[in-house]
């Protein structure tokens, strides 16, 4: 399995693209892409599935011209409708198109490959990290030597430590987190290194 990243937006959110066999799993597409869509133009991709991380709009804003594309199903973290439902913090200006609403433990399958959704709160009330193949896209939870912030509504600083150590014990140290901004890490670099969580 092939995996492609972009970075989209003002805020520079990472969107990431799976893919095999002609069909491709699309993680928060944060904003519309011109540059997504061409690359799953010129590789012949279908996209069949789209997982949000969190509902906040630099991880959703560009879920609806994809689904409208490919009718790919959306899957989002239960706990953060609020984010996707038109509320006052849905900023998109839309309902976010969502298929199915996921919550701890859920698994989805894509090219026989089980990914495991974790819900680990703080960031958002609805936070979640997807774990597969031994990656780990670990939205605005953990991030390489940062934590999310906390300092917008519905977050929790205290859920967050506690997710965050919660990812300590249930991942190995090698395993890759790709984080919804910034660049790629390991657990074992985080337990370490981390200034804000560590083992
Ligand atoms: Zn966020």
């Amino acid at each position: 399995m092939k995996l492609k990243i972009f970075t989209l937006g003002e805020i520079r959110s990472k969107c990431y693209i799976l893919y095999e066999e002609g069909l491709a799993f699309v993680i928060d597409p944060g904003y519309e892409s011109d540059e997504v869509l061409s690359f799953l133009d010129e590789e012949k991709l279908i996209v069949v599935k789209i997982y949000l991380t969190h509902g906040h709009p630099d991880h959703v804003g560009g879920v609806k011209r994809i689904k409208d594309i490919y009718d790919a199903v959306v899957y989002a973290p239960e706990k953060d409708k609020i984010w996707l439902k038109m509320s006052v913090y849905n900023r998109i200006g839309y309902e976010i198109p969502v298929d199915v609403w996921v919550k701890d433990l859920d698994m989805i399958s894509f090219i026989g490959q089980e990914f495991v959704v974790y819900e680990t709160p703080g960031h958002s009330m609805g936070s979640t990290v997807l774990y597969g193949q031994d990656l780990l896209f670990s939205g605005d939870t953990l991030f390489f030597q940062s934590i999310g912030r906390t300092d917008i509504p519905l977050a929790d600083s205290q859920a967050l430590y506690k997710s965050v150590k919660r990812i300590y014990q249930l991942f190995t140290d090698e395993t890759v987190v790709y984080p919804g901004h910034g660049k790629p890490t390991t657990i074992g670099h985080e337990k370490e290194f981390n200034p804000f969580v560590r083992k």
